[in-house]
């Protein structure tokens, strides 16, 4: 996939999720610089994204795993601004993480961040308006990625990790309901 997106820089998850931290627990303004090759860009911490993320850098459907994050400029962006996108990789390709809206917008759905949840662009893509589609496949994945980040010890909090364990079990949940219908 490619973005139509200028990036400046890549950042760690930490970096990313504890500049939102530090705005979210009052300590920071809203307001961070980050200067690239002496150029600085303004990045709003507050952004919605950056809370989703905290709660899960996992997509809810496939299990992919968001690895990093990309300082990026949107062809519409003011030169001085800039944000951060969260990718992962599959094979080699990289993912764009988007937060995805668990009641549709066009079922009424709102944009609070509790009705969000972490999810790649492929998945939401191939959601759009429509019930998640999961195969056994993705569950397949999910689990070995639940392996990975076990073994990795990559669970950020236990909090999220719980998350993300209750992510996997609703996929499962999602597949055994598959296999009830054949
Ligand atoms: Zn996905």
């Amino acid at each position: 996939m490619s973005y139509n997106l200028k990036t400046l820089g890549q950042f760690s998850i930490d970096q990313v999720l504890d500049m939102h931290a530090e705005w979210e627990m009052g300590a920071a303004d809203k307001k961070a610089t980050f200067c690239i090759e002496n150029l600085a860009y303004e990045v709003n911490r507050s952004s919605q994204r950056y809370g989703v993320f905290s709660a899960s850098i996992l997509c809810f459907a496939c299990g992919l795993v968001g690895e990093y994050f990309l300082l990026q400029q949107s062809p519409n962006d003011s030169p001085k601004k800039a944000h951060f996108n969260l990718y992962g990789k599959l094979f080699d390709e990289e993912i764009l993480f988007t937060k995805d809206h668990i009641m549709p917008k066009s079922k009424g759905g709102s944009d609070n961040i509790l009705n969000y949840r972490t999810m790649c662009l492929r998945c939401n893509m191939a959601k759009a308006d429509n019930e998640l589609l999961v195969t056994p496949l993705d569950i397949l994945s999910a689990r070995q990625v639940k392996e990975q980040l076990k073994l990795a010890g990559i669970a950020r909090t236990n909090t999220s990790y719980n998350k993300m364990s209750n992510q996997l079990d609703w996929l499962v949940d999602q597949v055994n309901k598959i296999r009830d219908i054949k």
